[in-house]
């Protein structure tokens, strides 16, 4: 078996390929987790999900449980809850819903009152006036939790091949049945592709065309901070998590500009079905023309092409300042308290915000699983329990029928408003 990417989503899978019994390489164009997986905050959430996504991170989070003692690594998972406070009456609205779809799917979530806020993040700001919690949402550290699937499917007998990046899949009578690399094929029974930001370009060399574009956010993290809480919290203006050394990995809120798509050709190309999400986002998302794509052209007009891995993405250090300038709003006694590494990643977004996971694409033998939309850390043990189960067994537990890349036929894509 082939998988493309040592991402999590990736090294998780081949862990669990391995663990039917299967031989597994996983060929990687930079090295282990460098693209998103060691760059996310690292929410494990399974409250304001699509409805279609509520289910998989239900089922991921029960897996989360059991992970550490599984892998037999500190993965720094904390399963303190995740708050999602709210200011104004449109943000207790939509707390609500996301509140409903909660309960339909037998979620242990609910609303706070402005004391029970406090009582689960002392000293919250008097401004958070509502909020959804789900006490058994949790945390954990991205690239530890990367790191460890990889070592856990090595020990398997898995071979992790980094810095061999792949330039096409290779087909045989409708069958995906190898890849092509600068260093050679390989040949495989099954092609797994977990190649995030890149599985657009990999798909298109059988015909496949993926909806996935690029959105560029900065993270940070502070100087330790001592807050009295394991809780993580995605307020209006900032988000952060605490880690266990104290410092909070720290992130922006949901309003106001959150991320930055950098204009590239293949924007042209995703145009149509974009077009719709990009207005719903005006207010969070900023669109870029600038030096990624001249980077992006370049990269598509040289000899490797655009397999290559990406340049280290730009960080907005305006971005940054501003989430700490919010936390410290929010947390006066956190004043100055100063950022030790600021960071920034490019996320796979779909024009409907959740994942593409498809079984059933021509060429046959090819299992895509890519465009997690800023999910795929909290969802990795799961769809990677997934693919194996399905390339094993021919089917899987859960249902992934919404996910299936048909959805975007005709040229249309509906979000969920309910979705946080
Ligand atoms: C700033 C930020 C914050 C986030 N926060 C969260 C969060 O709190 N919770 C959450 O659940 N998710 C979060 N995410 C999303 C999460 O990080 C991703 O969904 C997840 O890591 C996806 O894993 P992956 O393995 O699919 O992709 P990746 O980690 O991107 O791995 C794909 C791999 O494929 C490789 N690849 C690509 N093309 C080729 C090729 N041609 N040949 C060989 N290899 C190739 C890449 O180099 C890469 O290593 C966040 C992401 C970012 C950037």
């Amino acid at each position: 078996m082939l998988v493309i990417g040592a991402g999590i989503v990736g090294c998780a899978t081949a862990y669990y390929l391995a663990g039917h019994g299967f031989r597994v390489t996983v060929l990687e164009r930079g090295a282990i987790g460098a693209e998103q997986s060691s760059r996310a905050w690292g929410f494990v959430r399974q409250q304001g999900r699509h409805p279609a996504e509520v289910p998989l991170a239900a089922a991921a989070n029960r897996l989360w449980r059991g992970l550490e003692a599984e892998l037999g690594q500190d993965l720094e998972w904390t399963a303190s809850g995740i708050l999602v406070a709210g200011e104004t009456e449109a943000d207790a609205a939509r707390l609500e819903d996301a509140l409903r779809t909660a309960r339909d799917h037998g979620l242990d979530s609910r609303l706070l009152t402005p004391d029970a806020i406090r009582a689960v993040v002392p000293g919250a700001p008097a401004a958070w006036r509502s909020g959804l919690f789900t006490a058994d949402d949790g945390h954990a550290e991205p690239a530890k939790a990367t790191q460890a699937f990889a070592a856990a499917a090595r020990a398997r007998g898995v071979v992790i091949a980094e810095r061999t990046p792949v330039r096409a899949i290779l087909t045989t009578g409708g069958r995906a049945t190898g890849v092509v690399t600068a260093v050679g094929t390989f040949g495989a029974d099954a092609v797994v592709l977990a190649a995030g930001i890149g599985a657009a370009d990999l798909a298109r060399t059988v015909g496949i065309d993926l909806p996935i574009q690029p959105v560029r956010a900065v993270v940070a993290e502070t100087n330790p901070a001592g807050l009295a809480t394991q809780v993580a919290v995605w307020s209006p203006r900032v988000a952060f998590r605490p880690r266990r050394s104290g410092r909070l990995v720290l992130g922006n809120g949901y309003r106001g500009i959150d991320a930055e798509h950098d204009l590239t050709l293949g924007s042209l190309r995703a145009l149509r079905l974009f077009l719709p999400t990009w207005v719903a986002n005006r207010r969070i998302l900023r669109l870029r023309l600038g030096a990624e794509f001249v980077a992006d052209l370049a990269r598509r007009l040289s000899a490797e092409g655009a397999c290559q891995p990406l340049a280290e993405p730009r960080v907005t250090h305006a971005l940054v300042r501003r989430n700490a300038a919010e936390l410290y709003a929010a947390f006066p006694h956190l004043s100055g308290l100063g950022l030790a590494r600021r960071w920034a990643g490019r996320i796979d977004a779909t024009p409907d915000l959740i994942p593409i996971i498809e079984f059933a694409a021509v060429p046959a033998n090819l299992l895509i699983a890519a465009g997690f939309n800023g999910h795929g850390f909290a969802l990795a043990p799961l769809v990677g329990t997934l693919l194996a189960e399905k390339i094993a067994k021919g089917r899987t537990a859960l249902d992934l029928h919404a996910f299936r890349l048909a959805r975007f036929r005709g040229g249309t894509a509906r979000q969920d408003q309910g979705a946080l």
